[in-house]
């Protein structure tokens, strides 16, 4: 069983110990997800599951691992109604404790820049999930109005095939037929 996340940890210490951490945090607990997701209400209460693990990899370098994975709800870019986003980010830092061992680490790795011993281990599941946040949070199309019906991967890969293999969204209009919907979505787009 691991402990609870603590507010500040030294990870210096932390990785000594190999010392790992799981557990669930609220949206109280994270400000700054807080400030851009829906808030939470009767009917949906954002969850973040984590585990963070502090170690020497094979290689004996300092690291902080895991993952962070939550459901975020999120206003849809296309209909601003509510549209729930599945995240789920690996974390993999090396501590450094300056600017340039963070230089002259492999492209593989994200630094952790620790100069002062103490890190908030919140502030790293934080940023992962920021990060993970898609820029354009969507339903899938005709999926508005389902709260649940997010855009998956392969989804948003088959349409911006489509999109970009047409002749133009002008042309398809002017054609007379119906509109395709591809053309209608490249024009939403330009809009923003
Ligand atoms: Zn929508």
């Amino acid at each position: 069983m691991s402990a609870d996340l603590p507010d500040h940890i030294d990870p210096w210490r932390a990785v000594k110990n190999g010392l790992a951490f799981d557990g669930v945090l609220s949206l109280e607990a994270l400000p700054r997800l807080k400030a851009v997701v829906i808030p939470d209400d009767g009917e949906y209460v954002t969850r973040v599951d984590y585990r963070v693990v502090f170690e020497r990899d094979v290689e004996g370098r300092p690291v902080v691992h895991g993952l962070v994975r939550s459901r975020l709800r999120l206003p849809c870019q296309r209909c601003l109604s509510d549209v729930r986003i599945d995240v789920e980010s690996p974390l993999r830092l090396v501590l450094v404790r300056t600017d340039e061992a963070a230089a002259a680490l492999d492209a593989d790795f994200d630094p952790l820049v620790v100069s002062d011993d103490s890190i908030q281990p919140i502030d790293l599941i934080e940023d992962e999930l920021l990060l993970a946040i898609p820029p354009f949070p969507r339903h899938a199309l005709g999926g508005c109005g389902f709260p649940d019906a997010s855009e998956d991967a392969n989804f948003l890969a088959s349409d911006r095939g489509l999109a970009s293999g047409a002749d133009g969204a002008d042309d398809s209009v002017d054609s007379g037929g119906p509109p395709n919907p591809f053309a209608i979505l490249e024009t939403l787009r330009r809009e923003k």
